[in-house]
């Protein structure tokens, strides 16, 4: 069973929106303004109703969305996005034991732009050096992209959820790396 309580809210579109407590998702549920789109197997029991406990619900109706915004590019944003996750061995590691890689290294005029950037642990990082992963024949786990403002509360640190990962998967960017 999962520990954390949120559940990730979709719009009708399936694309994220943000995540609820489970509270909330049961009144919207209630209100016949979302479905359950992914429960963990538990059940809830409310009154008389019994419930199974959502991980992932989506809204009945379309909620449009604010145009575009651009999320700030730091060092946070840039751990949070990639889960932790060393992108090349696929490792998670505490934070304090993750760097910022350059894909293309700044010495090579690589730029500090979402495409450009990925979490590396240490040991990676010094095994990569100031090569390009192809020189250095390594393999990025992903191309590294710009992830859409919605997602930064879905990102918080520890809290996402197996069952969320296909959904926060289908707004990634398209940009290549050579
Ligand atoms: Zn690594």
């Amino acid at each position: 069973m999962q520990m954390s309580n949120g559940v990730l809210l979709l719009n009708a579109s399936y694309e994220p929106l943000q995540v609820v407590s489970l509270r909330r998702a049961i009144v919207l549920l209630l209100k016949e303004k979302a479905e359950i789109v992914e429960a963990d197997g538990a059940e809830l029991h409310s009154g008389s109703l019994v419930l199974p406990k959502p991980s992932v619900i989506r809204l009945v109706y379309y909620v449009k969305i604010p145009s575009r915004l651009h999320l700030p590019l730091t060092r946070k944003m840039v751990l949070a996005r990639d889960n932790y996750t060393c992108q090349y061995c696929g490792r998670q590691f505490p934070k304090s034991e993750l760097t910022i890689d350059h894909v293309i290294p700044k010495s090579r005029g690589g730029e500090t732009t979402w495409d450009n950037v990925v979490v590396a642990c240490r040991r990676c990082n010094q095994r990569k050096g100031n090569r390009t992963p192809k020189e250095a024949g390594m393999k990025l786990l992903r191309e590294p992209f710009e992830p859409r403002y919605v997602a930064i509360v879905i990102l918080g640190e520890g809290s996402r959820q197996s069952t969320w990962e296909k959904y926060l998967g289908m707004y990634r960017g398209k940009k290549r790396i050579k």
